[in-house]
């Protein structure tokens, strides 16, 4: 789950890393209010869940309270990437003398948590990854025993700060960690992670993703979710109890259990075709849920053919036939569906399906070869 850049600043605050401090405003009056109150000059920077905000034109600094005003007028409204800026954050300009990096993430592979930095911040972390990969340092930390204040001072002397300078930053590595650690996140990140003119460290762009697997230690995290921003099918998914993740090819799938719909997507890829989506529409699932799985499939523009994959464990053939046959009657299918069908009851969910004119595959090769050959607009070979 994604937060804004203004929540990921409560967060790091709560855990001792200096942040710009700014107030969420949602009109140009709230912008001059508030820049009025913290003093000028101020930055305004849209609140939306995507970076490169600076280069989209999402950040702009303001003199005084008019410029601000007027800042916010035209941040407001913008679209970034797809993204619609309903609020921004108004916070005071700061001198910078420097920008670094400093990033907390997950390594898998490793089964450490991975603590990177840079001194070239400000820009995408990805980009000094593809164009300058040795000016990223990394320390890599054991979940259990945390980052060792000696990985973290390290880190200040690969990136070549100053002694006095490597203290304080430091400090602000661990604070990272603690707060990556303690809300669960996937990842925590500084950028740019400031030195002021002042030779003070200021954290001045925050980002947190929260685990979504781990939501469910934190009820209080469901405050921090900005429905505006979330894609809507996500959330009608999210909604229905239905795991839903929207991907960039043209099968739509609709499988029962998480390994299921690994597998099925897999198997798409392996005769040639992409997945539009990963949806599972659990192990139980009711025909309510079959309708709104397949509605919220077929309600993407890129998708050329719905593949069903439904083993019958808990889950009844004959239930996963109803809900097919009821949301057929209600949406609107442009496009083909090929269904595979097996387990509890599958006579009577095949024979339902048959008397409707569907047809039904026996396995799931069988159904992504036909997925994939009616996606490609051609028959399948038998
Ligand atoms: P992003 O583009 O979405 O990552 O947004 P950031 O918050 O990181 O801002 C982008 C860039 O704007 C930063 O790298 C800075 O160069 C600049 N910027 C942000 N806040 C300030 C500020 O208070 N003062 C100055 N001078 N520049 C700032
Ligand atoms: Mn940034």
């Amino acid at each position: 789950m994604n937060i804004h850049e203004y929540q990921a600043a409560e967060i790091f605050s709560r855990f001792g890393i200096p942040v710009n401090k700014g107030k969420v405003c949602a009109t140009p009056e709230e912008a001059r209010a508030a820049a009025d109150e913290l003093g000028v000059p101020v930055v305004i920077k849209a609140q939306v869940h995507v970076g490169g905000r600076g280069k989209a034109g999402g950040i702009r600094l303001a003199a005084n309270p008019g410029e601000a005003a007027q800042a916010a007028r035209q941040i407001l409204g913008m679209s970034i990437r797809g993204a619609t800026v309903h609020k921004v954050l108004v916070a005071p300009a700061v001198d910078i003398a420097h920008e670094y990096y400093l990033g907390v993430v997950l390594d898998r592979a490793r089964r450490r948590i991975t603590v990177m930095a840079s001194a070239a911040g400000g820009i995408d972390i990805e980009e000094v990854a593809r164009e300058t990969p040795e000016k990223i340092v990394r320390e890599h930390a054991d979940p259990l025993l945390g980052l060792h204040d000696y990985q973290a001072r390290r880190l200040g002397f690969a990136l070549g700060l100053e002694p006095a300078l490597v203290r304080p930053f430091a400090a602000i590595a661990r604070q990272l960690f603690a707060a990556y650690t303690a809300v669960d996140a996937s990842l925590a990140e500084i950028n740019p992670l400031a030195l002021t003119s002042g030779g003070t460290w200021l954290a001045l762009d925050s980002k947190v993703v929260l685990d979504d697997n781990a939501l469910f230690r934190h009820p209080e995290h469901e405050a921090l979710r900005d429905p505006e921003a979330e894609d809507p099918l996500e959330r009608e998914a999210r909604a229905a109890g239905i795991s839903f993740v929207r991907l960039d090819g043209t099968i739509g799938c609709v499988v029962n259990g998480a390994g299921l719909s690994m597998a099925t997507m897999d198997a798409v890829k392996l005769y040639g075709g992409s997945p539009a989506n990963f949806l599972d529409v659990g192990g139980g699932a009711s025909s309510q849920q079959v309708a709104t799985a397949l509605r919220l499939v077929l309600s993407d523009p890129n998708v050329r053919v719905v593949l069903i994959n439904i083993f019958g464990g808990i889950t009844r053939c004959d239930v996963v036939a109803e809900g097919l046959l009821e949301a057929l009657k209600t949406v609107e299918v442009r496009v083909p569906v090929v269904i595979r069908l097996v387990g509890t009851r599958q006579e009577e969910g095949r024979r339902m399906l048959a008397e409707a004119g569907l047809t039904v595959v026996d396995t799931m090769e069988e159904a992504a070869q036909r997925a994939v050959a009616a996606a490609q607009g051609r028959e399948a070979r038998a």
